[in-house]
């Protein structure tokens, strides 16, 4: 554990460490040509991998804080290579709270990126201007990808948020909301492949469980209790879908 902010305990993965230096010196590397001494490259790629890491972090929070405010119980935010998690015990009761607790982290990532673009127009020198214009990417991204409408990104449980207040029924919007994720995996991993020119024959034979979205379904299924279950929910600002495990309460 790190920190806790607003009562929250924050823990780092030990291997965030490792990607941390690693990303750093691989996003130096690719600086060669923007700046000549070899010290300005490590200063730019290590001040941006933290900024990002911290836009991690706040989006997360964002996420908790407002659970906290629902007086939903927040057991820990965790702090991953590929992003961040925030597990939140309980579910929103309402479609209107879901929706708020999901639409928090995309809108903070949004802020920060509309606040790093309006530094951009006023911080000039080369090396800090490069750093801003980097966050504001950064978090554009974070924010944008994060609200790509399926589960179990925050845009698909803003979705599943809106089809239970329309229809009422939480596990159908559920089911809606999972479909909508394997369709966007599909997609976010079908497109690029046949750009690439790939034989897209392999990916269609693949027998195995579809990348993050069904199997998270599963076990998404059961959200719904009228009780307000034990399973942890996470979120993630990043791509953790694809390659994170959603952990069964332990
Ligand atoms: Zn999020």
């Amino acid at each position: 554990m790190i920190a806790r902010p607003f009562g929250i305990p924050v823990y780092i993965s030990p291997y965030w460490f490792v990607v941390a230096a690693l990303l750093v010196v691989v996003y130096a590397d690719s600086l060669t040509n923007q700046f000549t001494p070899a010290r300005d490259r490590y200063i730019v790629a290590a001040a941006f991998v933290i900024l990002l890491y911290v836009s991690v972090l706040i989006h997360e929070l964002s996420h908790c804080v407002v659970a906290l405010a629902f007086k939903l119980p927040v057991r820990r935010v965790l702090l991953y290579p590929l992003g961040g998690f925030s597990e939140i015990e309980q579910e929103p009761p309402t479609p209107a709270r879901e929706f708020l607790v999901s639409a928090a982290g995309p809108a903070v990532s949004l802020a920060l990126a509309a606040i790093a673009f309006g530094l951009t127009g006023l911080i000039h020198p080369h090396l800090p201007h490069v750093l801003i214009d980097q966050l504001f990417r950064a978090n554009l991204l974070v924010g944008i990808f994060n609200l790509l409408p399926g589960l179990p990104l925050d845009g698909g449980r803003i979705f599943r948020a809106g089809i239970w207040r329309v229809t009422g029924k939480p596990a159908q919007a559920t089911i809606a909301a999972a479909w909508a994720g394997r369709v966007l995996a599909i997609l976010l991993i079908g497109i690029p492949v046949a750009l690439s020119g790939t034989n897209i024959r392999a990916l269609t034979s693949y027998s195995g469980p579809w990348p993050g979205a069904p199997s998270r379904s599963r076990r998404t299924c059961p959200w719904p209790r009228p009780s307000g279950g034990q399973m942890p929910r996470r979120r993630g600002p990043w791509w953790w879908w694809t390659t994170s495990p959603r952990r069964s309460p332990s």
